[in-house]
């Protein structure tokens, strides 16, 4: 039995089989074929290539939400549309007698040595997308990939060394029990995607590739970040105990699906989510979150090399808008900087870029890019349900500039007769102690607050939340954070406007009861948090959770908080 340890990034057991997949090297066995083939073989020439570009005309339509992710693959199916490919496959088979996979492997030796040997850079960016369609259509044609996704199935545990969000979406689809990788962090996108579908996953985990084998038994420790590989048999047994309680609580939890999130005593908390791809927008329905409480828009502006347009933009958040219409969706706007770098925005490396170039500071110094959000969302919102959001607002200034900047927009949208909706409620995300000060004044100008604790606590106790060696000193429940929640809460209610709890804070079941009794009106999780946090919610009475909170500030220290949290 070994134990290797990872980043937890989804909770839960699972147990399973180890399956290996790896972006395995093709061979190309180099064959004549007789002639009586060669028909055969072009007639397989043409359905694989049809195959394949009707493959990437899906991923076009369904999992490309980047401009340059798009240009890639609409290159790719020109390549393979490309003519000269089709006169040269079909020479090399017909008059050569190669076997397909000889004829497409050495066209595209030819073309990649002919790109290798200019020294330019537009060549050699072509030459990846050369490289890249050559594996996908000659994996096709040996049949390889059909094969790697072929061997997951309900016992599977997947091993590999670093994974895709769309992969991760296709793999769910195999029903597998778990996930482990050997690199990736904790806020990629695959994990989050992982995470709202409630997959037991661990990623950078230490050593995995050389210390595991196909097919061997393994078991994921999704709640304290451990892959058990060969386990004993009372280990084993101990986690088929775990398992099975894992199991009857989830089961017990989709009967809560229909149920209103209210306290015992008839409080309405209203339950919404946080979604960072779209793609996530089918696991809020399903658990018919009371709509997205925030959409968090970077996946647009990260890992690109050109930024994304209006229209572009517009697409993709008035498809969320439409499928949770009539509840509601806050898009927050671009909230890059910190850990969350982008290229495009011209960040250069800072000495401390969580205090450095964040959040509603980029957009205010980058108007046009700022422009063309703004007008996307407005323009997004058809029937009314959508909100916009600023992150990291450290003072009034700054809401009333944002603010600005959307009227003008407006009334750009007016003259150009582009349809919008006049009337769009506008917040701010309070995450930074200055926002928390002035909460009362930041309340005048909004329409609602929504706290974001996961950057609040780290500014408020001055500790990096991506640092996993000062975690310690990372303490939700620490007095400070608790005062600051309450000081906002009571702000916003006293300028008649609501709060939500938009960190992770607000999934973590032991401070549901916490938030409820501090006066939280709405709380957003991710989706795959929902009905944990809904159970929480209906198991709490609110009068009880207020005297708990008399209690709690009382205390001086973030171990009797917690303490009293527990009980
Ligand atoms: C937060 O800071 O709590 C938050 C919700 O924003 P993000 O995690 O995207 O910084
Ligand atoms: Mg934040």
């Amino acid at each position: 039995m070994k134990r290797l340890k990872g980043i937890p990034v989804s909770a839960g057991v699972a147990i399973g089989y180890a399956k290996i997949i790896e972006r395995e090297k093709l061979h190309i066995d180099r064959k004549s074929i007789p002639k009586n083939m060669i028909e055969a073989e072009l007639k397989r020439f043409k359905d694989d290539v049809d195959f394949v570009v009707k493959e990437i005309e899906h991923l076009i339509s369904n999992y490309s939400y980047s401009k340059e992710n798009e240009e890639i693959l609409t290159a790719q199916k020109m390549i393979l549309r490309d003519p000269e490919f089709s006169k040269r496959v079909t020479a090399l088979i017909s008059e050569e007698l190669d076997n397909l996979e000889n004829a497409i492997s050495t066209y595209f030796t030819e073309i990649t040595d002919i790109f290798n040997n200019m020294d330019n850079e537009f060549f050699s960016q072509r030459l990846s997308d050369f490289e890249d369609v050559a594996y996908r259509l000659l994996s096709h044609t040996l049949k390889k990939r059909k094969n790697l996704l072929n061997k997951l199935d309900e016992t599977s545990i997947l091993i590999m060394e670093n994974i895709s969000p769309s992969f991760v979406t296709k793999v769910f689809e195999k029903k597998i029990q778990g996930l482990c990788t050997e690199k990736g962090s904790k806020n990629s996108h695959s994990s989050i995607i992982a995470r709202s579908m409630n997959l037991p996953t661990l990623v950078s985990t230490i050593e995995l590739l050389e210390n595991i084998e196909e097919n061997q038994q393994v078991i994921i420790d999704g709640n304290k970040g451990e892959l058990i590989i060969s386990p004993t048999k009372s280990i084993l047994e101990k986690y088929e105990k775990i398992f099975q309680q894992e199991n009857a609580e989830k089961e017990k939890l989709q009967k809560l699906v229909n149920i209103e999130s209210k306290t015992i005593d008839n409080r309405k908390i209203k339950l919404m989510s946080n979604i960072e791809i779209p793609e996530e927008i089918d696991q809020v329905l399903k658990y018919k979150s009371e709509g997205i409480g925030l959409f968090r828009t970077e996946f647009l502006f990260i890992d690109i090399d050109e930024l994304p347009s209006e229209e572009e933009q517009y697409k993709i958040y008035r498809k969320i808008a439409e499928k949770c219409y009539p509840e509601p969706v806050i898009i927050r706007t671009i909230d890059v900087g910190g850990d969350k770098f982008s290229k495009i925005l011209n960040i250069t490396h800072e000495e401390n870029p969580n205090l450095g170039w964040r959040g509603i500071r980029i957009s205010l110094e980058n108007i046009p890019i700022f422009r063309q959000q703004v007008r996307a969302i407005l323009r997004a919102n058809i029937k009314g349900n959508v909100k916009i959001m600023f992150p990291m607002i450290s003072c009034v200034e700054e809401i009333i500039e944002a603010k600005k900047i959307i009227e003008e927009c407006k009334k750009d949208l007016k003259k150009e007769k582009v349809r919008y909706v006049e009337d769009i409620e506008i917040g701010a995300m309070i995450e930074i102690p200055s926002a928390v000060i002035t909460s009362d004044t930041l309340a005048e100008e909004c329409d609602f607050l929504s706290i974001g604790t996961n950057d609040l606590v780290q500014y408020i106790l001055a500790v990096d939340r991506d640092n996993e060696s000062i975690s310690k000193y990372y303490k939700p429940c620490d007095p400070s954070v608790i005062r600051s929640i309450k000081l906002t809460v009571d702000n916003a209610h006293e300028k008649g406007i609501k709060v939500a709890i938009c960190g992770e804070m607000a999934s973590e079941k032991i401070f549901v009861k916490l938030l409820v009794g501090l006066g939280i009106d709405e709380l957003s999780v991710s989706p795959g948090r929902l009905l944990i946090v809904k159970n929480e919610i209906l198991k709490c009475d609110k009068k009880n959770a207020e005297k708990l909170v008399a209690k709690i500030l009382r205390k001086n220290t973030s171990d009797e908080i917690y303490q009293l949290l527990i009980k």
